[in-house]
């Protein structure tokens, strides 16, 4: 974990070695929850605490609410040592704000993203750690139904069903961010330090054993939603364009096919000219014919250009080549899966 400047760091009580006790950490953006925090950490305590043989750390992050939900925040941690508060010095977004909940928690057995208007109820949450118990890497929360407004969902709708034709990672459907993460997942997610994030493609796209868990989505507990139509359309668009170059291809088909179209057409202007040289005007075929070639050719090598774009875009990202589930090597005794768990 980041040294932090709390004048305030304590000291482990049970500080020495081992034996640690499983650690599940919760990531929690907030960005003006004042309304509900108060009510969701309450929630959250209340069913954690049906695990006390679990250890449970709370980091919030802060994303430069404006409102006084960071003294809210303030006021929890001195009620409750097991929170932890990271504070944004201005909104970075919701991605940005998990990123670096994700990167606070590196220590943690399992980390839990969820949201802090109890939209993700939290006794969801443990039903996850007990899928992870049981040996899943990676548990989603999937959406069985939605409690939003008719807009909201038909534009998530819309926006899946893009997503699910044009990613080259297949990315679960009606899955927000609220997953479960095994810490090997976690380490993993955390080498991919795009700019642009789209963390529910990146979960996906480094593999483990994922798996679904349904659940009801409760209609937001107090506040307003933090993603406007703005922010929606932009993140739909990290998703997309994060995770496909496909837009570039297309420019390249049309291409082709509005030249093949030109083809077309000087076979039928050809046709016309001979069959038929009366009804034809002196230099329509020239003109014609020429027009979707010359734009058909232009669009082929815009879609020459955009493939090397695509490339380029690809090489930027610098996203690791593969993530290791296993290395077995040397002595061929004790090979097992690389449980993380203590
Ligand atoms: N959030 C954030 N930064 C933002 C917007 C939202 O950290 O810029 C947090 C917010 O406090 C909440 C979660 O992200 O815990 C999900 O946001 P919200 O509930 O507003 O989105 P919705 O559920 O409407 O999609
Ligand atoms: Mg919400």
């Amino acid at each position: 974990m980041a040294p932090t400047h709390d004048e305030d760091h304590e000291v482990d009580p049970q500080a020495g070695p081992p034996p640690a006790r499983t650690t599940i950490a919760y990531v929690l953006p907030v960005y003006d929850e004042e309304a509900g925090l108060a009510a969701f950490h309450a929630a959250l305590v209340e069913a954690t605490a049906t695990r006390p043989d679990l250890a449970f750390e709370f980091v919030y992050v802060d994303d430069g609410s404006r409102d006084d939900s960071l003294a809210h925040l303030l006021k929890l941690r001195a009620d409750d040592d097991r929170v932890t508060v990271l504070s944004f010095s201005r909104n970075f977004g919701h991605q940005v704000a998990v990123t670096a909940g994700l990167d606070a928690c590196t220590e943690a057995d399992a980390v839990i993203i969820m949201d802090t208007d109890l939209q993700d109820p939290p006794p969801v949450s443990l039903q996850m750690v007990e899928m992870w118990e049981d040996g899943v890497d990676v548990v989603f929360a999937q959406r069985r139904s939605r409690q939003d407004s008719r807009f909201k969902r038909a534009t998530a709708f819309g926006f899946y069903w893009l997503l699910d034709r044009m990613a080259d990672t297949e990315i679960p459907r009606n899955v927000g961010d609220f997953r479960l993460m095994d810490r090997k997942v976690v380490a993993e997610v955390s080498r991919y330090r795009e700019q642009d994030r789209f963390l529910r493609g990146i979960v996906a796209h480094v593999g483990f054993r994922q798996e679904a868990l349904l659940f009801d989505r409760d209609p937001r507990f107090a506040g307003e939603t933090g993603y406007p139509l703005r922010k929606m359309i932009s993140f739909a668009a990290s998703g997309i364009v994060g995770f496909s170059t496909a837009p570039l291809r297309w420019i390249s088909r049309l291409g082709f096919a509005i030249s093949a179209f030109s083809l077309l057409l000087a076979l039928y202007v050809l046709g016309v000219r001979l069959l038929r040289p009366e009804s034809s005007v002196p230099g329509w075929a020239f003109l014609g014919v020429g027009m979707f070639l010359l734009s058909g050719l232009q669009l082929i090598m815009m879609g020459v250009i955009g493939t090397y774009l695509g490339r380029v875009y690809v090489e930027a990202k610098d996203r690791p080549l593969y993530s290791l589930a296993l290395t077995a090597r040397g002595p061929r005794d004790g090979d097992t899966t690389p449980r993380s768990r203590r």
